[in-house]
């Protein structure tokens, strides 16, 4: 693999986190499912090198995606394609846990978290990871101690920033008043399903803290896990992520016929601004000016090359286009 010549090129802009001070690529790209599992070590160097050409410069990743094993192939992909730390953005998130103990498997206890962070660093062979989160809600663990761990892990440099995925705005509210209280690092950035079939919570439920706190988004699955690609209309394709052992638990919201139906109708929305079904439903996730960036998937390197150019489509969802949109999705 050659050395990557990190330029900052490509159509994909940035945009600060937040109201943080980092700027993040509009498009990201995320390992779930893919590293590990459809993509082994070679190919993820590959994916990444046709990311960070486009502008990418934020890696999403979680401890718990295969197992660990997500995190050890990024960080040998970064490893191969001699990437300068300071050029990229990688984060990691936390709750499933992967060793079976009762304080190190859904939780957000503090022995976890400190010690989670450390392994995951040994298998990204990094010394600093620059986002954390706090993967789902614990309500076992009082808010105040993942406060606590959040910021000390901050403070101690091994992170840059902290965030959450899916919490509720009263979870992040009550995370903010502690922050305040004890003068501790404050939640920068949360992590929710952001795309047309998903939406409440980043248009309504969150709405009041973009403003109020500087929230930041990084949004996952802009295609629903690719039912917004249009793949599953006529059914599962073999090579889907619908036919892999152990994501059975999507393939009836992916082949169901309601939501199939949207997205033939979205098709032509697509065909008349000249985009495919992909590049449509990625473009209106950038559309809303409170996402950060739209962290993407894929698991071949032509899908994240069609993927990536959805910045080129941006300008083309006039306010009828939008109004199209809207009607069929609701
Ligand atoms: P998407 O909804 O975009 O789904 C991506 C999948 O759709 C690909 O792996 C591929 O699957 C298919 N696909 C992608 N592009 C195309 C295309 N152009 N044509 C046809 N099929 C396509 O995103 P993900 O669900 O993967 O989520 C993105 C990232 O968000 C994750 O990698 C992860 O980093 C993050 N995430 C975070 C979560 C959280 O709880 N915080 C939860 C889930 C994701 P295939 O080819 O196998 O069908």
């Amino acid at each position: 693999m050659p050395t990557v010549n990190v330029r900052e090129r490509g159509d994909v802009q940035y945009r600060r986190l937040g109201k943080s001070g980092l700027k993040v690529s509009s498009l990201s790209f995320g390992s779930w499912v893919t590293f590990g599992t459809q993509i082994a070590e070679n190919s993820a160097a590959n994916m990444i090198h046709t990311a960070i050409e486009a502008g990418v410069n934020f890696f999403d990743n979680a401890e718990v995606y295969s197992g660990g094993e997500s995190e050890r192939i990024m960080g040998a992909a970064f490893a191969e394609l001699a990437l300068p730390r300071h050029s990229f953005i990688v984060s990691s998130k936390y709750f499933w846990g992967i060793h079976d103990t009762p304080h190190t498997k859904f939780t957000l206890n503090r022995k976890y978290l400190l010690e989670a962070v450390d392994k995951s660093l040994e298998r990204l062979s990094l010394d600093h990871l620059d986002l954390i989160f706090c993967h789902r809600p614990d309500p076992d663990t009082p808010i105040e101690e993942t406060v606590w761990a959040m910021s000390d892990i901050v403070g101690s440099g091994k992170a840059h920033y902290w965030g959450t995925s899916e919490w509720s705005a009263g979870e992040l509210i009550e995370a903010y008043r502690i922050a305040e209280k004890h003068h501790l690092r404050a939640p920068v950035m949360e992590q929710p399903q952001y795309n047309m079939f998903t939406r409440e919570k980043v248009e309504k439920e969150f709405a009041p803290l973009y403003g109020n706190y500087g929230l930041g988004l990084t949004t996952w699955s802009p295609l629903a896990s690719g039912l917004l690609s249009g793949k599953y209309i006529s059914g599962v394709p073999k090579d889907s992520r619908a036919a892999l052992a152990g994501y059975e638990w999507l393939k009836d919201g992916l082949t169901s016929k309601e939501a199939n139906e949207k997205v033939k109708r979205l098709k032509v929305v697509a065909d008349k601004v000249d985009s495919t079904l992909s590049q449509l439903a990625i473009a209106w996730c950038l559309n809303n000016p409170n996402v950060s960036t739209v962290i993407l998937g894929a698991s071949k390197v032509s899908q994240l090359k069609e993927n990536l150019a959805a910045s080129e489509v941006v300008d083309r969802l006039s306010p009828e286009i939008i109004s199209e949109i809207e009607a069929i999705i609701g």
